[in-house]
């Protein structure tokens, strides 16, 4: 079945290369065209992905990412003392696609044995244990709402509202009226303004489509069931460090062993001279014979079919023509894009022996989050100070150094107790990554209604991949579901 597939995909392929005769390969300075039958643009999971799919069925693939380093939002700081992710970390238990390239390809899985360590909170000017909360004066919610931990109030409101079952469920016209900003259905729902106020920091996305959280947290949940997991309950599904491992024999959660980048390191070794980086695309012109792609160096590549498994956020800068129409173009430039910037560093000290208060720490003030982590490995506690939203944007705004020296004297400021005892190591904010723009996308209410659909339908000889086209999962996962969607798409019409 595979090798008949091939024969008829080789067999077109090659048709259409001689029957559609391509311009000269060079006219005036510009450099020869090279000529294959797929671009990829991108070398995130989901690129890799897609063009490895490709090249498992004899199509001529080449992979075009613009930064010097495989693997976009995939990405372990190996220059970092502590080796800090500064992407993805955690694979799922339901993550089929990734589990089956890591065998694949050799790469080990290891359960996540990280430890997030207890939580206190600076609220309303105050230090509370997380067990005195319900009780304490610095929680102004009312009853139903106090008992809720401020850094997951947000999230839980939301989960109690949840009406989706399936996965698809999001794309159904059915839960349009769900398409409203977290903010508007909450004060529908009658949630009280101090949990609001709590969830607008705790929870970057108030202003984003509930519908848009709500399949992520039906889709952590199918996560969830599938190994006796509690999910992450914080604003991400991914929570702070993810789903918990319960005990030694249900490796709910896993990581990638030596870092997440060994995996889309090991897909790029797989394709070989397929890869090129530094290859930055400026432009996708498409014609009735094929697609010109010319890259910010010069160089240029003429193919029968274009991925892009860009974000929109950056392929909003390629010049593509024709140009997107309707629903399509609004999503590819209008999309929104969410930011987070982290900090990391490792605790020299045990600073909560001085003060009582629990290792790792939300305030409502410039720091969201402080986790403190026992990390395998690590003979130190590791640290991460989180920023998502408006609060990692106003830290973008600095550079590193700077931004660092702030953020140090800042937790000084609230927890003095910390002076001296943190070290800090790096600084990673996803929205200065200029060929990422942020750390995932985010549909902005009415949007899933507006264009969801359409959005990744292919635009001629133009196929769409990326977390943002996904339909079904999240993550890692997602990237690699469109991935191979977008392969699927090529491989019919070829
Ligand atoms: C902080 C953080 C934590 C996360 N944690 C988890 C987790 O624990 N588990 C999980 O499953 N997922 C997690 N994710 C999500 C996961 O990392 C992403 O969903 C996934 O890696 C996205 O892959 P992608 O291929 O869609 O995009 P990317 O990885 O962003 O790849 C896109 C690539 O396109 C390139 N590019 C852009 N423009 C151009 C151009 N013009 N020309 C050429 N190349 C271009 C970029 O350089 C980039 O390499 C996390 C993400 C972040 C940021």
């Amino acid at each position: 079945m595979k090798a008949r597939r091939r024969e008829v995909l080789k067999g077109a392929l090659a048709l259409s290369a001689l029957s559609l005769p391509w311009p000269p390969l060079r006219s005036g300075g510009a450099l020869a065209a090279e000529r294959t039958s797929v671009i990829v643009i991108g070398g995130g999971l989901s690129g890799l992905y897609c063009a490895l799919s490709l090249a498992d069925f004899d199509v001529d693939v080449l992979l075009l990412e613009g930064s010097n380093r495989i693997g976009g939002r995939a990405f372990t700081a190996d220059g970092v003392e502590t080796r800090p992710e500064y992407g993805a970390s955690e694979v799922g238990p339901s993550y089929a696609r990734a589990i089956y390239l890591c065998s694949r390809l050799n790469v080990n899985l290891i359960p996540d044995r990280r430890k997030l360590l207890p939580i206190s909170n600076f609220v309303n000017g105050t230090w509370v244990a997380s067990s005195n909360w319900a009780a304490s004066n610095a929680n102004k919610m009312p009853e139903g709402e106090r008992h809720i931990p401020p850094l997951m109030v947000g999230m839980r409101l939301l989960s109690d509202m949840n009406p989706l079952e399936n996965l698809t469920d999001w794309l159904s016209g059915e839960f349009a009226s769900y398409d409203v900003s977290v903010r508007e259905l909450f004060i529908k729902n009658g949630v009280s303004e101090a949990a609001l106020r709590l969830a607008s920091k705790t929870m970057d996305t108030l202003n984003s489509s509930s519908l848009a959280l709500m399949q992520e947290r039906t889709r952590t949940e199918y996560d969830a069931s599938y190994a006796g997991t509690v999910s992450g309950e914080a604003d991400s599904p991914f929570g702070l460090i993810g789903g918990q491992n319960e005990g030694e024999d249900a490796p709910a959660v896993r990581n990638i062993e030596g870092g997440t980048s060994r995996l889309p390191e090991a897909i790029a070794a797989a394709l070989g001279d397929r890869v090129r980086t530094g290859k930055i695309v400026a432009e996708v012109a498409m014609s009735k014979s094929g697609a010109d792609v010319r890259c910010l160096d010069g160089s240029r590549y003429r193919a029968d079919f274009v991925v892009s498994a860009a974000p929109f956020s950056t392929l909003r800068n390629i010049s593509v023509t024709p140009r997107f129409a309707g629903p399509q173009a609004e999503a590819v430039f209008r999309l929104g894009y969410r930011g987070t910037t982290r900090a990391f560093g490792v605790v020299e000290q045990p600073y909560w022996e001085d003060d009582g208060l629990e290792p790792s720490f939300f305030t409502d003030e410039t720091i969201q989050t402080l986790t403190v982590v026992d990390k395998p490995g690590i003979d130190k506690r590791v640290f991460s100070v989180i920023f998502t939203g408006p609060d990692a944007a106003r830290i973008d705004q600095l550079p590193n150094d700077q931004a660092l020296a702030l953020i140090e004297s800042e937790i000084a400021r609230v927890r003095p107790s910390t002076k001296g005892k943190l070290r800090f190591l790096s600084l990673y904010g996803w929205r200065n990554n200029r060929l990422v723009q942020g750390c995932r996308h985010m549909f902005a209410p009415g949007q899933i209604t507006q264009f969801a659909q359409e959005m990744i339908v292919p635009h001629h000889r133009l196929h769409f991949a990326g977390e943002h086209a996904r339909r079904v999962d999240f993550g890692m996962e997602a990237a690699l579901e469109s991935g191979e969607r977008a392969a699927q798409e090529i491989l019919g019409r070829a």
